[in-house]
């Protein structure tokens, strides 16, 4: 009796002070998460390299001290909080800074906190022994297929919150066994989780047969546009594999070439001009794998992918497709739609008249 009474008691306590490197290490987090959330509610035309400007000088204060106390038990968790809020507002100094700090204190937890790199689209984050240089190089090939992506179809919007740049996470693997993947769940950001096996730079396919540099062009097509809502469950793979393969053709074709290209050799076996031959006698449709594929590749072979694109840009302007989670949900009706508004041309209105009977 007496010792539920205590345990009673014990519960109703308020929870003891949290120490002084953990307070000043989540003040720096909550006003990051501060900045992130009025940005979100209203995105406008900033971009997340202007949201830095936007945290106040009290946090920048707080991080200050958290760098300059001295080594103690509380240090390392703290440092690893703080981590965290500047890669939420891609504070690459400030990172850099963390990680130095944490390599002095706990190198292990260093590692922990892996290494970033910036680009003006995106952040790559590598873990669990990717180096700085995999990283780099890693970088410039995903620079690469980003700007295959804009040739091909220039798309103008990568992230669920607009202006945020997309995340990559890269962590090695002894042996791939879940292929990378678009993880929608962030509140702020896009990311994809990609698993890399333990080489000093990208090869593809890998020695065991992975389509590394094909799989990162498709899962930029899963980070453009989800697709499977209501009972379709198959085209968002479809479109990912769509886009995947035209922009892993265009950029094998593309002259000059780009100096990593000669280790991606994925358009032997992945590439649009195969994927036309192996479903010239499908017919275009919504419900079935190849239905979905030959949908989308009649509409890149009679409207073109510019056309495709500037439909789905069309429709984030004026906000017209789903958001769950802020993640953009799109149907084939309001492609169809943007399609018949952005193609002039009478007899390419009528192909895709044909081609999306809905
Ligand atoms: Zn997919």
């Amino acid at each position: 009796m007496r010792a539920a009474l205590l345990l009673a008691a014990a519960l109703l306590l308020p929870a003891p002070d949290v120490s002084p490197s953990v307070r000043r290490a989540k003040a720096f987090a909550d006003a990051v998460r501060a900045v992130n959330e009025r940005h979100a509610e209203k995105p406008g035309k900033a971009k997340e390299d202007d949201l830095a400007a936007l945290l106040p000088k009290e946090a920048r204060k707080a991080l200050d001290s958290l760098l300059a106390e001295k080594d103690s038990p509380d240090l390392a968790p703290a440092l690893l909080v703080a981590a965290g809020g500047a890669l939420d507002l891609d504070l690459e100094e400030e990172f850099g800074r963390i990680r130095e700090r944490l390599e002095k204190a706990a190198p292990a937890e260093a590692a922990k906190a892996g290494f970033l790199v910036s680009r003006p689209r995106f952040l790559a984050l590598g873990r669990d022994g990717v180096t700085r240089e995999y990283l780099e190089d890693f970088a410039g090939i995903v620079e690469g297929i980003l700007g295959g992506y804009d040739e091909v179809f220039g798309f103008e919007e990568w992230s669920k919150v607009p202006g945020k740049k997309l995340r990559f996470l890269v962590h090695q693997v002894p042996r791939i066994t879940r292929p990378p993947h678009f993880a929608p769940e962030f509140e702020f950001h896009s990311q994809v989780d990609f698993p890399v096996p333990p080489e000093e730079r990208i090869t593809s396919p890998t020695p065991q047969g992975q389509f590394l540099f094909y799989g990162l062009c498709h899962e930029l097509g899963h980070v453009i546009a989800m697709m499977d809502r209501g009972s379709v469950k198959v085209d968002h793979h479809q479109w990912a594999h769509y886009t995947g393969v035209a922009v892993v053709e265009h950029l094998a074709g593309r002259k000059p070439e780009p100096p990593w290209l000669d280790r991606m050799r994925d358009a032997r076996w992945r590439s649009l001009t195969k994927e036309r031959e192996r479903l010239k006698d499908a017919k275009p449709g919504l419900d079935g794998e190849d239905g979905v594929l030959k949908t989308l590749v009649s509409l890149h072979d009679t409207v073109g992918p510019r056309a495709i694109g500037e439909a789905i840009n069309r429709l984030d302007r004026e906000d017209e497709r789903e958001r769950v989670n802020r993640v953009r949900y799109y149907d084939f009706k309001g492609i169809r739609k943007a399609l018949l508004e952005v193609v002039k041309e009478p007899a390419k209105r009528k192909a895709v008249e044909e081609i999306l009977k809905i």
